[in-house]
């Protein structure tokens, strides 16, 4: 396995965390049952709930901050503020939904999770 961050970073591409060459997901948000060009079993690492939990952690601390800033500035009307955060919000957890799960799977590979499947 190659450096943690490294590690994450692949997984974040979608790329097996350990060669960087085959495919992390063999759809949206299912994981590949072992890497085609490394053989690494990247179906035994699951990752649960954490991935939701990072986005939902990370989708929170932009769009909170933003809402209460233009509520204190400029106190739009409440339609303003769900035209603007309820799609913001959204996006943003599309969007990073399987980046996070990626980083999380390298991470998680990178501290041994899956060497022992069926014993999780
Ligand atoms: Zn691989």
């Amino acid at each position: 396995m190659p450096a943690m961050a490294t590690a994450m970073r692949r997984g974040a591409r979608g790329a097996c965390p350990s060669c960087g060459q085959g495919r992390l997901f063999s759809g949206w948000l299912r994981v590949s049952d072992t890497c085609s060009r490394c053989d690494a079993p990247l179906g035994q690492v699951r990752a649960d709930d954490a991935p939701p939990y990072f986005t939902i952690f990370a989708v929170g601390h932009v769009v909170i901050p933003g809402m209460l800033w233009l509520e204190k500035a400029y106190k739009p009307e409440l339609w303003v503020h769900t035209a603007i955060w309820v799609p913001l919000t959204l996006v943003l957890a599309i969007g990073l939904m399987r980046p996070v799960k990626g980083a999380t799977i390298g991470l998680m590979l990178k501290l041994g999770f899956g060497r022992d499947a069926g014993n999780a």
